[in-house]
């Protein structure tokens, strides 16, 4: 008899725990979903602050205000040291063109490219394809590379763009090409900036990006066998090792405290525009979910780490950090969610590899079903903040977002606040809040994937072929040479 006793009061103890956390998700969405702070957040962030490229004063504000944020709004925050490996911080790139054309083309320099003077003719190398430059041969030694792209409006558009500009970069310093200059791959005069695969290599050389009409107008003049000179003037602050910070809000678990869940946005930018849809509306987002469950008393049965990240555009060192700073505590990390391809509505999950996350998010997604129709997609991404948790064989998921405007956006001086879908941004702050509250509160039998070992996820790599892709975001050797990522 007391056995029963015993067994039927457990039965509706454990009940009433999944009853309270259901009502949590639902109480949770429908605060999110009304009237909340998030884009007076946001505008914060883009507008008085701006850009905020790792390293500069505006980062170390965005640092001040992003915890302040989650200080006032009550929780647990922490600021998280870590060193960045060098300074590069961009001042201005002014380029002048002479001889068969007299005028000032618009352009930006690349990551890193080292400040001077650069002088040297432009050679017109078609799109930059290894064959491109195999048929101009000796022709370029010494010269300024001048590279057509395809136009970019979304982000396999991107993908395709980082993938020809590192198969270009091979080739021109094969051919001893003096630099490089792409066309920007968006219209309307539209710059932008983003890593080179070669960042650390003794051989670099100087890459600029130039306006596309500026591009085409030099191209159309070389093609009539017209000589054109370039000086460009690269100005930029550089320096070696120096500190940045994450910030880290955390909501204790009730049950399992030692088990997490980790939701992070990262908070640097390149500052050609405020870094609105990459992104600063997913921090908003991230700091508005914490917001709310604290403010509701919401309880997880996980822990659950809201990260803000530091030098992801570099190469996702905030997120690599944690990773280390954690590295015991690896295999009680449930999942580790990555939110960074804008403001578009969410439209599902990339899950990495580890397809057994599949049902488990399905479940989780129940509660807000009606915001959306979500399609999981199980390939591996690189290319944010969850590829330090997928080299740990850590189970990761990347938010899938309508691309909307984000791609002719990216990186460029027109990543502002009055590019940020709000309506969307609501949306996926609930959807988002349902994923990591399930998750954090998710019975132990749901948990279905394990952590990865060092040769499955070799082997993940090698079915995906992701090593190429890996090289263009130049951390394929990290993870070869045992730097970076799950050494068992
Ligand atoms: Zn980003």
């Amino acid at each position: 008899m007391k056995r029963k006793q015993l067994l039927l009061f457990l039965f509706c103890f454990i009940f009433s725990l999944n009853i309270q956390a259901q009502k949590d998700i639902t109480r949770l969405v429908e605060k999110l979903l009304a009237s909340t702070p998030i884009e007076e957040d946001l505008q914060e962030l883009c507008d008085d602050i701006g850009g905020r490229v790792t390293g500069s004063e505006a980062n170390e504000q965005a640092v001040e205000w992003a915890y302040n944020k989650l200080r006032v709004a009550g929780l647990r925050v922490r600021k998280e040291a870590f060193n960045m490996p060098v300074l590069w911080l961009p001042k201005s790139t002014s380029v002048e063109v002479s001889g068969a054309l007299n005028f000032k083309p618009s352009a930006v320099a690349k990551y890193q490219a080292i400040p001077n003077i650069y002088k040297g003719e432009i050679v017109y190398v078609g799109m930059g394809k290894a064959t491109d430059f195999d048929a101009l041969g000796e022709k370029i030694r010494g010269k300024f590379a001048l590279v057509e792209t395809d136009l970019c409006l979304d982000i396999n558009g991107l993908f395709a763009e980082y993938a020809a500009a590192t198969a270009t970069e091979v080739a021109a310093l094969k051919y001893g090409a003096k630099g490089i200059i792409f066309m920007a791959s968006r219209p309307s005069g539209l710059l932008y900036r983003f890593i080179t695969s070669k960042t650390t290599d003794a051989g670099q050389i100087p890459q600029l990006v130039m306006a596309r009409e500026d591009a085409k107008r030099c191209i159309r003049t070389l093609q009539k066998g017209g000589k054109l000179q370039l000086e460009a003037s690269i100005q930029a602050q550089v320096g070696g090792e120096f500190e940045s910070h994450n910030v880290i809000a955390e909501i204790k678990g009730s049950e399992k405290p030692e088990e997490v869940v980790v939701v992070g946005a990262h908070l640097d930018s390149w500052a050609l525009g405020t870094g609105a849809n990459d992104n600063g509306c997913n921090v908003s987002m991230l700091i508005d979910i914490a917001r709310q469950m604290h403010a509701l008393n919401i309880r997880p049965k996980r822990t659950i780490r809201f990260a803000l990240w530091n030098g992801e555009e570099q190469g996702y060192f905030g997120s690599w950090d944690y990773t280390k700073r954690y590295l015991a505590d690896m295999d009680k990390h449930i999942m580790a969610m990555s939110v960074d391809i804008g403001s578009g509505d969410i439209i599902g999950f990339f899950t990495n590899g580890q397809a057994k996350l599949i049902p488990a998010l399905d479940k989780v997604l129940q509660p807000v079903e009606k915001l959306g129709e979500f399609n999981h997609v199980n390939v591996p991404i690189v290319g944010t903040d969850n590829f330090d948790f997928m080299l740990q064989g850590v189970g990761n998921l990347v938010a899938s977002h309508k691309p909307q405007v984000y791609g002719l956006n990216y990186h460029a001086s027109s990543d502002t606040y009055d590019k940020v879908d709000l309506k969307s941004l609501k949306n996926n702050s609930a959807i988002v809040a349902a994923v990591v509250l399930g998750f954090a509160n998710l019975e132990a039998q749901d948990i279905t994937w394990e952590r990865m070992s060092r040769a499955e996820i070799d082997a993940l790599f090698e079915e995906t072929k992701l090593e190429y892709t890996m090289r263009m975001f130049n951390v394929w050797e990290a993870w070869v040479d045992g730097m970076r990522g799950q050494k068992k």
